[in-house]
């Protein structure tokens, strides 16, 4: 392939104490919780608003946000769920009155208050395209816009992309998927109306094998669509996979996305001729994010394994316990995988008041003196992939990378070197759900 060499000067157009790249649930509980501090915050978003992809993917529901007894991503989850369900959830325990379904314009909303209330200066149409590095020193993170190219200097830079963009861009190495490369199917997210949930029942498994049958399908997926309650005659669809995806590649993303836009006209039939109260449903939109389960896991200085998960681990250095179940999608259509996916979802899970820690250190690349990484792409193996990758899981992660952002750029340190009891100190002071803090 021909090269060329690209050279510009570009205006340093802000200086922060941090900067927040992409405002996922990770992005900006990260902002959120960097700026109760004072400091001065910055999150940059690609997209048109703020949520990533549960608001601009669709993404219909939260999942685990309790473990019976506590809300595990207290704090800046706190707030967001008593304006987004006002009152309908308990923001101690965390028990809801009814299902965590989303209302993604409300949620979009919301995020923005939360931040604007917060004081986080953000910005939409802000893509990270490359850094400047000074050593083990992220110096200038630089961003394309409608403006045009420019650089943002930070203290710290938190990396709040999904896919690890910013990690990636300074250096630092991933893994992706398992010993083969294979990742998690992902989904094309959608809205529909004109459901008629009273006549709704739970389908099994024969419906969709006989659509199957029936050739319904251009790639059958043994995989039962989720259908989400999201108001009376509105319904929330994470329906169908998208095999094969390599979510750091345009071509492999737009084919996704074309995929998806074909498979959804396949599913409204399913549900219109195989089962009850869907004759009436219509497409009201698909996600104008693709839903990526799956892309780069950053090596961090710690990993958060599967046998923490089993042993309900406890952390000195915790900073948050979670425990949704370890949720692998399936990596290709076959039933074979269908049904080992599926077993193992269903053995995997935890039970009332069981928890696992998360540590510090997984949320600290190597390699680096001033950044952090939270969401879905933190330093865990495949396996806490699936379960730390859920909205509440980034709230957890992000709340505590933006405090630990803003704690080394007030005391000019390095994430590595970060006083934990501080740290805890701060985040409970938060809200967070510590209960093995060391203060
Ligand atoms: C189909 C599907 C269904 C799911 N269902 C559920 C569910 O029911 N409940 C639940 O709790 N979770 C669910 N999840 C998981 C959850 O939605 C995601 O894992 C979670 O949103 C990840 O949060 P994040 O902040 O790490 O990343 P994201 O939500 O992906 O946000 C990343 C943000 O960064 C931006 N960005 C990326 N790269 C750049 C860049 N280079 N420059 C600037 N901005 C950038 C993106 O535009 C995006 O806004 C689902 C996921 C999928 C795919």
């Amino acid at each position: 392939m021909e090269k060329i060499t690209f050279q510009r000067q570009i205006p340093i157009r802000h200086d922060v104490d941090v900067l927040v790249v992409g405002g996922g649930p990770a992005g900006c509980a990260a902002a959120w919780a960097a700026a109760q501090s004072g400091r001065k915050v910055l999150l940059l978003e690609g997209h048109s608003c703020l949520g990533g992809l549960g608001t601009a993917g669709m993404v219909p529901a939260f999942m685990s946000i309790s473990d019976g007894y506590h809300l595990l991503c207290a704090g800046f989850a706190s707030r967001l769920l008593a304006k987004l369900y006002s009152g309908a959830v308990n923001t101690i325990t965390g028990e809801a009155k009814a299902g965590l379904s989303i209302r993604a314009e409300d949620l979009k909303r919301i995020y923005d208050e939360l931040l604007e209330e917060a004081g986080v200066e953000f910005y939409f149409h802000s893509q990270l395209i490359d850094v400047t590095m000074d050593g083990r020193r992220i110096d200038t993170a630089v961003f394309t816009a409608k403006s045009g190219l420019f650089a943002v200097r930070a203290k710290q830079f938190v990396d709040c992309t999904g896919d690890g963009d910013l990690s990636v861009m300074a250096g630092v190495p991933f893994d992706m998927g398992d010993e083969d490369g294979n990742v998690m199917a992902g989904s094309l997210c959608s809205l529909w109306a004109g459901i008629d949930w009273n006549r709704v029942q739970k389908p099994d498994d024969r419906e969709i094998e006989h659509a199957i049958d029936d050739g319904v399908f251009k790639i059958p997926d043994h995989a039962l669509p989720g259908m989400w309650k999201i108001s009376d005659l509105v319904g929330g669809g994470n329906i169908g996979h998208v095999f094969g995806l390599d979510a750091t590649d345009e071509h492999s993303l737009t084919k996704g996305l074309i995929r998806g836009r074909q498979y959804v006209r396949e599913y409204e039939k399913y549900f219109k001729e195989y089962l009850t109260g869907y004759e009436n449903m219509e497409l009201i939109a698909t996600g104008s994010l693709l839903g990526i389960r799956e892309s780069r896991r950053i090596r961090c200085i710690e990993t958060l394994r599967y046998q923490d998960f089993q042993n309900l681990s406890v952390f000195d250095n915790e900073i948050g316990r979670y425990n949704y179940s370890v949720d692998v999608h399936p990596s290709n259509p076959s039933l074979e995988e269908h049904l080992k996916t599926h077993g193992n979802f269903e053995a995997r899970h935890l039970s009332k008041g069981q928890s696992y820690g998360i540590p510090y250190g997984s949320l600290v690349p190597v390699n680096t003196d001033n950044l952090l990484v939270a969401g879905r792409c933190i330093g865990t193996d495949k396996l806490m992939e699936g379960s730390m990758r859920v909205m509440p899981g980034c709230y957890i992660s992000g709340q505590a990378a933006g405090v630990a952002a803003a704690l080394c750029a007030a005391e000019s340190i390095k994430p590595a070197e970060l006083n934990i009891t501080s740290l805890q100190k701060s985040l409970l002071s938060l809200g967070a759900y510590l209960p093995n803090a060391h203060i």
